[in-house]
């Protein structure tokens, strides 16, 4: 493991510490099966209520959008007050009222209709890049839609995916969450992005607190620069 931790970052190095940490997290969390799709637009609209708050509350939010205006036309002709009253639960409204109005106006400008079922159909690439290219629309938000809506290998890098590789050596120290995405994604096998992302998560939250990290009790200590750091100090 030493020798592992001292090599310098190339792709396969990087390949066989994420391939080392899927095999216990997936020993620890799994097997983990993603849910059926769902509509890839309401993915879209429920992962930019979900920023910045609890899943629960987007969950509350989203519930009240759809309860109000059951077609996406609807909500796009909305008076944009009136969705912010809808969504208050998930806090930020003033931003996320008119990021979901102007999201549905692009769709529609760009596509014809409300839809984004064609996703599913492009490489994941330009499946990445056309989602992107949306207004206040970053590469977590597009891996969220491709990856739970439409069950392609694309990989979120949340706040914890982020902070739990860091301290593992997955990516390097000054890695962006931004520019983790396509590392961690590229020494993954597409079959197994789904449980390692949940399963990441699942970490971060029990094990791997962004305070005090329960190391003492972690599966992946062995693996992990953080803890080797501690130890030697
Ligand atoms: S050993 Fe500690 S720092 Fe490393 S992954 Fe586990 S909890 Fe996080």
């Amino acid at each position: 493991m030493q020798q592992l931790m001292d090599a310098p970052m190339t792709p396969d190095a990087q390949r066989e510490r994420v391939q080392a940490v899927y095999v216990r997290l997936n020993a620890a969390y799994g097997p983990l099966r993603a849910p059926p799709g769902d509509d890839p637009l309401a993915e879209l609209i429920g992962t930019i209520l979900s920023q910045s708050t609890t899943d629960s509350n987007s969950g509350r939010a989203y519930a009240r959008l759809r309860a109000l205006y059951p077609s996406w036309e609807e909500v796009l002709d909305a008076p944009e007050d009136e969705i912010y009253a809808a969504i208050k639960p998930a806090g930020l409204g003033r931003m996320k009222a008119p990021r979901i109005k102007q999201t549905l106006r692009e769709v529609l400008r760009r596509r014809g209709e409300l839809k984004l079922d064609f996703l599913g159909e492009l490489p994941l690439a330009d499946a990445k890049r056309w989602l992107t290219s949306l207004d206040g629309i970053g590469l977590k938000t597009a891996a969220c839609v491709l990856l739970f809506a439409l069950g392609r290998p694309a990989l979120p890098v949340d706040t914890h995916v982020h902070r739990v590789s860091r301290r593992l050596g997955l990516i390097a120290p000054r890695v962006s969450a931004e520019r983790a995405h396509d590392q961690l994604e590229a020494a993954l096998e597409p079959e197994q992005v789904y449980t390692f992302h949940v399963a990441m998560i699942r970490h971060g939250r029990r094990v791997c607190h962004a305070q005090r990290p329960a190391c003492a009790a972690c599966v992946l200590r062995e693996l992990c620069e953080y803890a080797a750091a501690q130890h030697a100090q």
